[in-house]
């Protein structure tokens, strides 16, 4: 049985292809306004440094609408001893402008275990938010909005996992951090889409066997599989941004734009993966296109991920496909303000629970530390039992 957490934006919240469109900046003005905060010239020359790293997706005229939340934030952070957590996903004027550490959910679950700040506001979805309560008990951690669920995380739950390690006794289970506490309780280790395949392989090394139990993400399994030639069973879990990509919408890319670089996540469908010329987690994307500055690219990922590394490389083309995930921009910067200004919305996780998953996520942040490792492209097909 699915566990929801989240109610879907509505058709007019989600669509259209500016992510900061979902709230709107004049959503931001009024939302200002009605904090009683307003752009004076304070404001404007104290976060001039910070609209210098999103001038490329917020035009000056929309400025205003958002500097004085962001001043307000950043000042309460101070005075709270806070610290901000920005996944790659966020919207520019959050990842950029409030977010003490940014990146993926490995990149953010380190931090959190190393931060010394006594509040974590987590931009990001619900699984992020609790991902840092397990490692971080002694900390209040805060949740700008507790419907930011995951159609992954809601796909499966510790009772699922439970019946799972009864019908396969014996073979490791590997979870995915898109996934809720209950879930990481029932599991051996963690993974992120940027070590999975290591993390598959150890576990299988470990445990001496030649199967492993990667949940929940069928098509992460899928691409595992082809990169380990490690049999997996998994389960009928699916990111609802990454699963709209196919091959057409590849092939549809390379017509309308000669020589474009085409840069997939693993929890793209395997056709896409396979079309691609380069596949990694998000940190891996990032490290591609700052390192090697493809004259245009697009990434098969959620549409904000362009927007945030497109300021680490201002020289390379983006072409935006527009895939929003409506959960991650249930996050906005209104919601942060009010998340630090009334300390709301608490993450607890019950103790026992978060003693379990804490093994599992240990497991994983024992392992060597490497370079996000990239998912070779062409690798036959390993087949995946789905349960
Ligand atoms: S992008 Fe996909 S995996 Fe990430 S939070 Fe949204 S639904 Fe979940």
């Amino acid at each position: 049985m699915a566990r929801i957490i989240d109610a879907p934006l509505t058709t007019s919240e989600s669509s259209g292809c500016d992510p900061r469109a979902v709230h709107g900046t004049w959503g931001a003005l009024d939302a200002a306004a009605r904090r009683g905060l307003a752009y004076t010239p304070e404001v404007a020359a104290e976060t001039a440094p910070l609209y210098e790293h999103v001038k490329h997706v917020i035009p000056a005229v929309e400025w205003p609408a958002y500097a004085p939340l962001i001043s307000a934030i950043n000042k309460m952070k101070r005075a709270k001893h806070a610290v901000i957590l920005a996944h790659n996903y966020m919207t520019a004027e959050i990842f950029h402008c409030v977010g003490d550490f940014r990146g993926d959910s490995l990149q953010l679950a380190r931090e959190a275990a190393e931060t010394d700040a006594a509040v974590i506001v987590q931009a990001g979805v619900h699984f992020m938010a609790e991902t840092s309560k397990i490692l971080a008990p002694d900390k209040t951690v805060l949740i700008p909005d507790m419907r930011a669920g995951c159609s992954l995380a809601a796909s499966i739950t510790g009772a699922d996992v439970r019946l799972i390690k009864q019908r396969f006794p014996g073979l490791p289970v590997v979870t995915y951090v898109n996934t809720s506490a209950d879930v990481k309780a029932e599991s051996d280790v963690c993974c992120t889409s940027s070590n999975a395949a290591a993390v598959v392989e150890w576990a299988a090394r470990e445990w001496g066997v030649d199967r492993v139990i990667l949940l929940p993400d069928e098509f992460l399994a899928k691409n595992v599989a082809a990169q380990t030639g490690i049999k997996i069973i998994s389960w009928h879990g699916r990111c609802e941004v990454h699963e709209r990509f196919t091959a057409e919408d590849i092939t549809e890319l390379r017509a309308a734009h000669p020589g474009i670089v085409i840069l997939a996540h693993p929890e793209c469908p395997p056709d896409v993966m396979a079309a691609s010329d380069f596949a990694g987690s998000t940190a891996a994307l990032q490290d591609y296109v700052v390192e090697k500055r493809p004259a245009k690219v697009v990434l098969l990922t959620e549409c904000s991920m362009s927007d945030n590394v497109a300021a680490a490389a201002p020289d390379v083309d983006f072409v935006r496909p527009c895939n929003l995930c409506p959960h991650m921009k249930r996050i906005t910067l209104e919601g942060i303000y009010d998340a630090l200004a009334n300390m709301q919305h608490e993450v607890i996780i019950p103790e026992d629970v978060r003693v379990r998953a804490k093994k599992a996520i240990d497991a994983m942040l024992a392992l060597p530390k490497e370079k996000p490792r990239a998912f070779e492209i062409g690798r036959p097909e390993v087949a995946v039992e789905l349960v």
